[in-house]
């Protein structure tokens, strides 16, 4: 279905040059090819090995001579303790720990170009990130002549390789192979103006134990080799599958479009194969539900069929079915909004018990999901676990894999957009609650909410992944905090401008590699309005945001005494008089309420959120609180960019809003709709006036709520 076709170089720049362009259709199909790689591997299951030979064909898209290339190196990280990734990590990631001496390494044998000439003789280990010169994972290879714009190189390469065992991300587990980030990777050239870049360069950051992956997009074709036992899954579709004499197999894997190639083989993989149907899984309403929403024709938001190999351990074959459930709904749905999945497979992997750390990993057309033995039976089986991760990890192939963005620097477009897509998924499929049992419910979007606090504002959300205040910082703001932002952008842009900006930055970006600014102009185009001031205090700074109704009280409004006017016409009203008509007034109900209202940031970050008065009698009044004056607005004219009755700008730290009423007031709330989720604080958002006027913290049946949090917190 999709083919990659020679290409002249003439014939490449002008592809260069139309990928730049908006075209017709918006949805783009096919990625200009960067780098494509042509492999052999061979796996030694007994040592651990593997013995590659990789073609490699770059192509300078920029508009300048090239004269260096600089490969990932990935394998070693694990080499050894003086690593970036094991200093930074400490032999422990996720909650796992590396095995005892469960060291893994890659070597380049040689490097060879067109005319047959050892480039790797030249080359130099680099650490372009910090000092550790004992880092191995980023390799500089010097080129005898430098490659021209539009120009190609190719290169022939011999490499061999140690697997680690099996705690982070890759290796093996006895006979069960996750073989991820295991070639010699180029890195991205970026040109000048390429994700705000002032000159061009190669960007290439060394294996970190947060950060993930930043690539190419090419054409992959590789060949395993292994013995016949293996059951084998991996990138893209499998095009050949020839017995050896050896007694070994060898399977061909063909994927043009991809920025990556992953691999499993174990001889225990009970292998379940489902076909995603655009027909059949997709129900006509569904089809134009979304083109409703989207703003699209029904052509425009058709899926394409996929096939869907899950590959199972056996004690966990029960949970076949909710595997390829949590598949096929996660092609419609990501499908639906954000664009066609466009690749003919997908391959999802149940990593063997004792290599967890392999799980929840995507890798393009390839995911790792996770699982236990414990969720095929009650009460577990209700924990959406297997299908959260696997929901999660098939999100990455649009958020990171298809618009490639660098995982490096701007993890939150990565992590924090899927964690966001993922909970909108996960919600349509399944209902907002991840697990019901024992009156316990635990929702995604909760536990995010309950993570956020003050402790949290130290950190920008846009930081490099290494370069958090602390692991669970860099962990909490590239997926939770950015999710409860972009549910705060829905609320204040409205479901379906926000479903429109998500699918105008999928379109335009799909087969692209942006930046958060090219997020920020997007969302700003299809919003028609400026975002600068939510972005910039959300993403760009660090700071919470933090409302509160810090007084709400209600009083009755008295009749004036005392003396009034001068001279012979001064007169004299008692205390007793003008309690009298008070009376008076009572008797016929006439009285009026003064109502003071006091309302706080207790943070830095400014919103616009509404103010709800409840009045004794049921009656309720709501005040749209402006974050800023509207220049050359009247308050009218902003109250109608964000709809309810009345607005007040709400400028500085604190406000005091007084009313004068036939009823008093019962309670205030600020953001009664819960819009804004990233309030660090929802306990101080609402007040109820006693009887007796004073004002009391108003918490109502939440903290039933918290303490459900609580208790899913602690793990109950
Ligand atoms: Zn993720």
């Amino acid at each position: 279905m999709l083919r990659a076709a020679g290409r002249s170089a003439p014939a490449l720049l002008a592809l260069f040059a139309l990928a730049g362009t908006a075209a017709a259709d918006l949805l783009p199909d096919r990625a200009v090819p960067v780098a494509d790689y042509d492999m052999k591997v061979r796996l030694d299951p007994e040592a651990k090995t593997l013995d590659g030979r990789q073609k490699i064909v770059w192509r300078n898209a920029a508009p300048e001579p090239v004269g260096e290339l600089w490969f990932h190196l990935y394998l070693n990280a694990f080499k050894n303790t003086q690593s970036t990734f094991f200093r930074e990590s400490g032999g422990q990631l996720r909650g796992d720990r590396m095995p005892e001496d469960g060291w893994g390494w890659i070597s380049v044998k040689s490097l060879r170009d067109a005319s047959g000439r050892e480039l790797a003789k030249d080359a130099t280990f680099e650490h372009p990130d910090d000092d550790n010169a004992d880092d191995r994972t980023v390799w500089r290879v010097p080129l005898p002549e430098p490659v021209p714009p539009g120009g190609e190189i190719v290169l022939e390469a011999a490499f061999e390789a140690k697997l680690p065992r099996i705690f982070a991300r890759t290796g093996y587990f006895r006979d069960y192979f996750l073989v991820g980030q295991w070639f010699p990777k180029l890195a991205v050239y970026e040109p000048a103006g390429m994700r705000g870049r002032p000159t061009g360069g190669w960007n290439c950051h060394q294996f970190h134990a947060h950060s993930e992956f930043y690539a190419n997009f090419g054409r992959y074709r590789v060949e395993i080799t292994l013995p016949q036992k293996f059951v084998v899954g991996a990138t893209g579709k499998r095009t050949e599958r020839r017995e050896n004499p050896d007694g070994t197999t060898t399977h061909v894997f063909e994927q043009a479009d991809v920025i990556d190639f992953a691999w499993t083989a174990s001889p225990r993989f009970l292998e379940v194969k489902s076909t995603f149907s655009a027909e059949r899984d997709v129900a006509p309403p569904e089809y134009a539900e979304t083109a409703a929403l989207l703003g699209r024709s029904l052509d425009e938001v058709r899926l394409s069929d996929v096939e869907v190999t899950v590959l199972l351990q056996p004690e966990r074959a029960v949970q076949a079915d909710r595997y390829v459930k949590a598949a096929k709904e996660s092609i419609k749905w990501f499908g639906l909004w954000y664009g066609r999945y466009p690749y003919p497979t997908l391959t999802v992997v149940d990593p063997a018990f004792g290599a967890g750390g392999s799980g929840g990993m995507e890798y393009p057309t390839f995911i790792t999901a996770g699982s236990s033995v414990l969720f095929n039976r009650w009460p577990l089986d209700r924990m959406l676990a297997p299908e959260a991760v696997t929901v999660h990890e098939f999100g990455h192939q649009y958020w990171q894999s298809m618009v490639a963005s660098n995982e490096f620097e701007e993890s939150w477009l990565d992590e924090g957009f899927n964690s966001y897509s993922t909970g909108k998924v996960m919600e349509r499929v399944y209902g907002p609650w991840m697990m019901q049992a024992f009156g316990v419910r635990l929702g995604g979007l909760e536990s995010a909410r309950a993570q956020n606090s003050v402790d949290r504002m130290f950190d920008r959300i846009r930081t490099s992944a290494w370069g958090f205040s602390s692991s669970s910082n860099y962990g909490f703001n590239s997926y939770s905090r950015t999710e409860l932002t972009l549910r705060t952008l829905e609320a204040l842009l409205g479901p379906e401008t926000m479903a429109r900006v998500m699918r105008t930055y999928h379109e335009r970006y799909r087969f692209r590699h942006p930046s958060s600014d090219d997020f920020y102009a997007v969302a700003a185009e299809v919003a028609g309005k400026d975002l600068r001031p939510f972005f910039e205090q959300t993403v760009e700074r660090p700071g919470v945001l933090d409302d509160e109704v810090a007084q709400a009280t209600s009083e009755r409004v008295r009749e004036p005494s005392g003396v009034f006017g001068e001279g012979e016409g001064a007169k004299t009203v008692s205390m007793v008089e003008a309690r009298k008509k008070d009376r008076e007034k009572d008797k016929a109900g006439g009285r009026s309420w003064r109502t003071t209202v006091v309302v706080r940031r207790r943070g830095e970050v400014v919103l616009p959120t509404s103010l709800k008065l409840e009045y004794e009698g049921g009656e309720t009044q709501t005040i749209t609180l402006l974050e800023r004056e509207y220049e050359g607005a009247s308050v009218e004219k902003a109250a109608a960019l964000a709809e309810p009755k009345a607005a007040e700008p709400w400028v500085g730290r604190w406000k005091r809003i007084e009313l004068v009423g036939p009823h008093r007031l019962v309670a205030a709330t600020l953001d009664p709709e819960d819009r804004l989720a990233i309030d660090v604080n929802r306990l101080n958002n609402a007040r109820r006036v006693e009887p007796d006027g004073r004002a009391a913290a108003h918490w109502g049946a939440r903290w039933v709520f918290w303490l459900q949090q609580l208790l899913a917190m602690v793990g109950l």
